[in-house]
């Protein structure tokens, strides 16, 4: 999508710190961590939210959790805990309207969530 910067990002037309990427996924750090990890998976088929998703992204929403299991190994915070986060919607408080899975970890959390 022309004006979606998540979509730049997955196109390599503005810089991230990329991390990760295969065919179907790209992962990078997020600009303002709020966790020693916090990285954004993020499909390279643009959908706005969950709620967009259609029974032909099933396979694509276990590749991003798969995606950030394998940061998580990576980074050594497998067995310490991490939490993955998809935030839908004004409530949720998304801000970029292309699907992005939180993963964080590094510190203890806190629950219920803000
Ligand atoms: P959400 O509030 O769930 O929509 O999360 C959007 C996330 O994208 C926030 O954590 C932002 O810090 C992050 N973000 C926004 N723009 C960029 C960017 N250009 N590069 C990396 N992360 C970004």
């Amino acid at each position: 999508m022309a004006d979606c910067i998540f979509c730049k990002i997955a196109a390599k037309g503005i810089p991230a710190k990329i991390v990760r990427e295969d065919a179907d996924t790209v992962a990078f750090e997020d600009l303002n961590p709020q966790a020693p990890t916090h990285v954004l998976v993020i499909p390279r088929k643009h959908l706005a939210t969950a709620g967009d998703l259609g029974p032909e992204d099933e396979a694509l929403v276990g590749k991003l959790l798969r995606a950030g299991a394998e940061i998580a190994t990576q980074r050594g915070i497998a067995a310490s805990g991490w939490r993955a986060v998809l935030n839908t919607n004004r409530d949720a408080g998304q801000s970029v309207f292309h699907i992005h899975l939180h993963v964080l970890g590094g510190r203890p959390m806190g629950w219920p969530p803000g």
